[in-house]
């Protein structure tokens, strides 16, 4: 089996005005802090993670697809996104996983080792193949500036 290599990006605006809605970042709720605007949980992470991985299959799921599941089906749930995604690696398995989060807030580095072990129970691999760092990157562009939160995301398989 060939060792493939998939990138995916994604980034969500924070929606000021919905104190209903929770931020949801790699299958963690972050609580007290603005949520992210988008039809479905709009988690960036988990979102930018399917984008990688439809990067290797070549079968891309956000977009109609998802739009289908959340519209015309009302599943809001990224980690079901994210499954539809996994199907199409068949055969593959993940071996490893690098996420890059930039933003103002919330506060990335302590939830972490929550955030790999969320990743991990997902994808069914071990949390030492899952590297998670975050960045302001110096306030330079909006995200850094807390208008939202942009992900990209590195997925090997083999
Ligand atoms: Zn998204």
């Amino acid at each position: 089996m060939h060792t493939k290599v998939g990138i995916g990006k994604d980034s969500h605006r924070f929606d000021f005005n919905d104190n209903t809605k929770k931020l949801r970042l790699g299958g963690i709720v972050f609580e007290n802090q603005p949520a992210l605007s988008g039809n479905s949980d709009a988690d960036v992470v988990l979102h930018a993670l399917t984008n990688a991985i439809s990067g290797i299959t070549c079968e891309n799921i956000l977009g109609p697809r998802a739009d289908q599941l959340c519209l015309d089906q009302g599943i809001t749930d990224s980690s079901v996104y994210l499954k539809e995604a996994f199907k199409y690696l068949r055969t593959s398995t993940i071996s490893h996983v690098s996420i890059s989060i930039e933003c103002k807030f919330p506060k990335i580095t302590p939830m972490i080792p929550t955030m790999r072990q969320s990743l991990s129970s997902l994808l069914n691999i071990p949390p030492t193949s899952i590297g998670i760092t975050a960045t302001t990157g110096e306030e330079l562009t909006p995200f850094g500036q807390g208008l939202g939160i942009e992900c990209i995301c590195i997925v090997t398989t083999q």
